[in-house]
């Protein structure tokens, strides 16, 4: 079996590193809110080039907890997408605030910049745009948008730590970019965790207080805030893989050439478009296929561990029925729903295995012709 994401690998290269880091951790005491936190945030910060970075429990919980810093909630509207995983507008919808859903760009997957201006209303508040599979949006469109309108930007790059549009790091255009430790993100932790980064100091104050109980003061509090802090276990085992994430996310870009090598003949298989000007770090590796639901089984059966990402699309999710979006709304997030897969993508992936992957892909599409 060729699995999507094989972990063990990694850990295989830097283990002792980790251990050290961990144990560490476990001897000093100090296992909440400690010096690694501190640390990883600042090092974070630095690495996307924004001022600050405020170290979380998850990326859900950066998405809803820059809502709540930006006092987005009851009766106003976000724009973001619908071809994304669902924790985007689930924290649309923990604040109490409204996803409205812009079609999707059929070659990048991410938010059409032409499509939203027509949805803005006197309640849209905010645009979420997702840099989906590690691909960029277009954020300068989008920027300039949020400017015209006065509309508050926060990035969901919970798929893209390193990724960037005309030299410039994503999640450090918006008013938040939110990251996503959760293990089999780009920069996976062994357990959950997440981060806001902003350049606005009263932000990053308020996003501080928010994650520890809404108070920025021990025992004093301002205002109903959560408990989504970072451990130090977390943030120490994260410390140590920083350093190594250009490093990865180059690896995952040879890979895709590779594997576009290999698909370079095939017609059936539309491999992924790069804007120009960008930075993609291949999260995934998603390619578009004929009788997609029929391969993808058969992919399968033949070890290869292929995956949807997604296969329902979020305003026909029941979660959103309450919405009443007609599915034919969105047509390019409905159509490419129906056609994407992702393949085996990691660091350590080998040429072997890629061969491997593509000769099945190719052997199944034409099996089930
Ligand atoms: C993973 C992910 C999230 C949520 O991150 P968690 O750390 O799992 O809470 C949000 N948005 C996107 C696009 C993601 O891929």
């Amino acid at each position: 079996m060729i699995p999507i994401l094989d972990s063990k690998r990694q850990y295989a290269k830097i283990g002792k590193e980790l251990e050290k880091a961990v144990v560490e951790v476990m001897q000093s005491g100090q296992y909440i809110l400690g010096k690694n936190n501190k640390e990883f945030e600042a090092e974070f910060a630095s690495y996307c080039t924004t001022k600050y970075a405020v170290a979380l429990n998850s990326g859900t919980d950066a998405l809803h907890i820059a809502l709540r810093a930006l006092d987005i909630g009851e009766g106003d509207e976000v724009i973001t997408t619908a071809f994304t995983f669902v924790a985007t507008t689930e924290a649309i919808g923990i604040v109490g605030a409204k996803p409205v859903f812009a079609d999707i760009d059929k070659d990048t997957f991410n938010i059409d910049p032409d499509k939203i201006e027509e949805l803005i209303t006197p309640k849209t508040k905010a645009i979420i745009p997702v840099h989906l599979y590690g691909q960029p949006c277009e954020m300068d469109k989008i920027m300039d948008i949020a400017k015209r309108h006065n509309l508050k930007v926060i990035e969901d790059a919970c798929q893209a730590v390193g990724a960037e549009y005309k030299g410039q790091k994503v999640g450090s255009f918006g008013d938040f970019g939110c990251f996503s430790f959760y293990p089999t993100k780009n920069l996976g932790t062994m357990g959950d965790g997440g981060m806001l980064v902003t350049n606005d100091e009263s932000l990053r104050n308020r996003a501080v207080a928010l994650r520890n109980h809404g108070g920025a003061v021990r025992y004093y509090h301002d205002e109903i805030g959560v408990n989504s802090r970072l451990d130090e276990i977390q943030a120490a085992i994260l410390r140590v893989k920083l350093p190594y994430i250009d490093e990865w996310n180059a690896a995952r870009k040879a890979n895709a050439e590779y594997y576009n090598e290999l698909f370079k003949d095939c017609d059936d298989v539309v491999t992924p478009v790069e804007l120009h000007d960008t930075k993609c770090i291949y999260h995934q590796y998603t390619v578009k296929i004929p009788a997609r639901d029929a391969v993808h089984k058969m992919l399968v059966e033949n070890g290869v561990g292929a995956m949807l990402y997604y296969p329902v699309p979020l305003h026909m999710q029941k979660v959103h029925k309450y919405l009443n979006i007609p599915e034919n709304s969105l047509p390019n997030t409905v159509e490419n729903t129906k056609l994407v897969i992702s393949l085996p993508m990691f660091p350590e992936l080998t040429r072997e295995e890629q061969q491997t992957v593509a000769k099945t892909l190719m052997d199944c599409i034409k099996a089930c012709k």
